[in-house]
């Protein structure tokens, strides 16, 4: 059989990372067993879906680059289907009419509080053998409930948790559809798994609760059952579930923020799954390693420094053209004229090596374009009387050097120490600070020949 595997978002928000790690491991679930992976938006909560949301989705998928192979499809296009599925078990018997108004149903609940009873529908208008059901209110339009087994328990084998078993008597006769016939949340999920064909839903264990209930409907439409896998939660590093309005979680955030989206994945597939020791890994390697039985039951904990690791790694790996591309949207925001200077792809290559973030990597390429003014405390430190009339002795020296590239200058700056007396640092520094207006720089010889011959001197004039 096929694997296929979804990722089912509800669009009432952004992309947040709890949805982008179970939206990667039901990726790579699919990609690792040669199947096909779905990507269904579930925007059935009409108050609270939106079509920003849907584009956050989309976009963010885009971004971090998991690719789907069918979809996306809307809940709300496929209202007719479910609602023919709901005169199947209406046909069927697995599905009553019950006309409880809600006075009646506020009354009942209030009841069973007072007795200190779990509230629960009493299953007024089921139909049993032998029962004499009350007849239905004129003019009232009733909802439709599931028969839900009365004894017996549902079980499955989660491919994360191992067994759950639920006794059938703690569920209640489910709503599958609402008054104006509309389905609702949980007949519609099992519909789409059914009619897309799903083999493995994996999801995150808030919807563990849901399952059992999925599980009754799949058999009573005479669906297969699919196996399910739910992925612990992700916890800040105070221990607390990641939160929108806490934790920075939207994936755009990231982008902003100077992430490189396969340094995101890595670190995403790391919480709650490894192999061996690997920390670092390409996508093509997870798929190739991933397994769900290796996805921890427990909850993993997002460590901003493991992220942000990562991230320079993955920026040492990647190509500098790319990461200048990247650099290059920032530093266009702060208004810089790359045509004056080197190429920006020349001055990443540089720079990749000693960076985080994209964004570091490209306030790091600024003084390339435009010399920064140093700070009062690198004037005091690198820049006294000594030190400029140094630099401009070497001014006038290096005027006379014909090959400008990173061994000859290199060679002119040991000499030129040599012959004041000098430690390097004490040329390399004050060097830094005047041409670049910042220390923290790449080795000095390597910046001078690349900002090149003419902008030196012109900086150091
Ligand atoms: N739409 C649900 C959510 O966003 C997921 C449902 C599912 O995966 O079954 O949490």
């Amino acid at each position: 059989m096929t694997v296929r595997t979804r990722f089912a978002p509800s669009p009432t928000g952004l992309l947040h990372i709890g949805g982008v790690r179970t939206a990667l491991f039901s990726w790579a679930h699919a990609r690792k067993n040669g199947g096909k992976f779905v990507l269904r938006i579930e925007d059935t909560d009409l108050e609270r879906s939106t079509p920003e949301s849907v584009k956050a989705i989309l976009d963010g998928m885009h971004w971090v680059g998991i690719d789907y192979d069918e979809g996306p499809f809307y809940q709300m296009q496929r209202m007719d289907r479910y609602r023919e599925a709901v005169k199947q078990l209406l046909a069927s018997g697995h599905a009553y009419p019950c006309y409880m108004s809600k006075e009646e149903l506020d009354a009942m609940r209030a009841e069973q509080e007072a007795l200190g009873l779990k509230a629960k529908y009493d299953r007024r208008w089921r139909p049993e053998e032998g029962k004499v059901l009350p007849e239905p209110p004129a003019g009232v339009q009733p909802v439709l409930r599931f028969r839900t087994p009365l004894d017996g328990v549902v079980a499955w084998d989660d491919l994360v948790k191992g067994r759950i078993e639920i006794g059938n008597i703690e569920l209640d006769d489910l709503i599958i559809a609402r008054p104006d016939g509309t389905p609702t949340y949980n007949f519609c999920v099992v519909v789409d798994d059914w009619d897309m064909g799903i083999t493995q839903v994996i999801r995150g264990d808030d919807h563990v609760n849901n399952t059992p209930r999925q599980i009754h409907i799949f058999n009573a439409l005479g669906a297969a059952v699919p196996q399910f896998a739910h992925l612990p939660m992700i916890h800040n590093d105070q221990g607390q579930k990641l939160s929108k309005r806490r934790d920075a979680v939207s994936v755009v955030d990231y982008d902003s923020a100077g992430y490189l989206p396969e340094a995101l994945l890595n670190y995403l597939a790391r919480l709650g799954w490894g192999h061996g020791d690997d920390e670092c890994f390409t996508m093509a390697q997870f798929v190739e390693w991933f397994d769900l039985k290796d996805v921890s039951a427990s909850p993993s904990r997002f460590d901003k420094e493991k992220l942000l690791w990562l991230n320079a790694q993955h920026i040492k790996a990647a190509d500098a053209a790319r990461l200048a591309g990247l650099a290059k949207r920032f530093l266009d925001e702060k208004g810089l004229d790359l045509s004056h200077g080197p190429a920006l792809v020349d001055v990443v290559a540089l720079l990749k090596e000693r960076v985080q973030t994209i964004v570091e990597l490209a306030t790091g390429a600024e003084y390339f374009y435009q010399p920064l003014t140093p700070s009062a405390e690198i004037v005091a430190k690198h820049l006294s009387s000594d030190d400029l009339a140094r630099l401009s002795t070497f001014a006038s020296e290096a005027a006379a050097l014909e090959v400008w590239d990173t061994a000859s200058i290199s060679a002119f700056i040991k000499e030129f120490c040599k012959s004041q007396g000098v430690k390097m640092g004490q040329v390399g520094m004050p060097l830094r600070a005047k041409v670049c207006g910042t220390t923290h720089t790449p080795s000095v010889d390597a910046v001078l020949a690349l900002l090149g011959k003419a902008e030196v001197l012109k900086r150091l004039a």
